[in-house]
């Protein structure tokens, strides 16, 4: 747990799992990126999820879920993730219940945020996760993963989503709009054409949940980005404004799927464009 101001945050992983390297840096060649992150011989990496519990001292804010407990065996498999409940376990584990949390906010809405949103209840039925939250999304970006469209049928399973809102338990924001008194939501685009950061703020204390506008710390260069970003070239321009921001004021960078580092100071680097100065395994 770590004291930001007057609000306490707390890792809560979402569960571990791999994946091939090359998803993980796009265009990067693998001589380079392997140095940052050893492959085994399947050519995966580890990778974690990074949830981010906010306790507000009138709330308990969850910021993202994880790939949650509904993958089919197949996936499961592919992506080695962990079996049963891994978010609820590790809440558990924090000492906090599903009934606890009072609020989701979901960077975006690919299954590995989204996935623990909603789960299988004793009778079968999709239900949302955490029976007492509202949850909060992007309007642009739950329009587009709920369009039905085809090509994005992997990255957006419709029974991570729709629960949500047959239960009347979403709400959207448009843009950058402060949430709850010191949470904010910075829209950066990029990784998906919605996604969001949230920013933190609580006495001259800050932190950034970057999503995946730059998922570890090993992706600070300008030019890392994933391969399965949608809009390149504003995720290039938007990262090193980001990044610069938590640098310049002395915040904390939270990294979404460091396996390594949940969250890290930044200082600007010639060769690199930001290095970590002080990592945390886990908040
Ligand atoms: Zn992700």
């Amino acid at each position: 747990m770590q004291q930001l101001g007057n609000f306490q945050l707390t890792t809560i992983s979402g569960g571990q799992f791999v994946i091939d390297g090359g998803t993980m840096f796009g265009v990067v060649p693998k001589t380079m990126w392997s140095r940052l992150f050893p492959a085994d011989d399947h050519n995966n990496i580890l990778q974690e999820t990074n949830c981010v519990l906010v306790q507000t001292g009138d709330q308990n804010i969850l910021i993202d879920t994880g790939y949650g407990s509904k993958l089919a065996p197949k996936l499961r498999k592919i992506f080695a993730a962990a079996e049963g409940d891994p978010l609820l376990k590790n809440l558990n584990a924090a000492g906090l219940d599903a009934d606890d949390i009072d609020l989701v906010i979901l960077s975006h809405l690919h299954f590995d945020h989204a996935g623990g949103a909603t789960r299988i209840d004793e009778n079968g039925e999709l239900v949302p996760t955490f029976p007492n939250a509202r949850y909060i999304a992007q309007r642009r970006e739950w329009m587009y993963a709920t369009a039905g469209l085809p090509e994005l049928r992997g990255a957006y399973p419709q029974e991570n989503l729709l629960p949500l809102a047959e239960h009347q338990v979403i709400d959207f924001i448009d843009g950058d709009v402060e949430i709850v008194p010191g949470i904010r939501s910075l829209v950066t685009g990029g990784h998906t054409y919605h996604h969001m950061a949230i920013v933190i703020e609580s006495g001259d204390e800050g932190a950034v949940y970057l999503g995946d506008l730059c998922p570890t710390s090993r992706h600070l260069p300008t030019l890392w980005g994933i391969a399965y970003d949608l809009d390149v070239l504003q995720l290039r321009r938007k990262k090193p404004e980001v990044l610069g921001m938590i640098a310049d004021r002395g915040w904390w960078a939270l990294w979404d799927h460091d396996p390594d580092h949940a969250a890290g100071k930044l200082v600007r680097d010639d060769r690199r464009d930001f290095a970590m100065s002080d990592g945390v395994k886990a908040l």
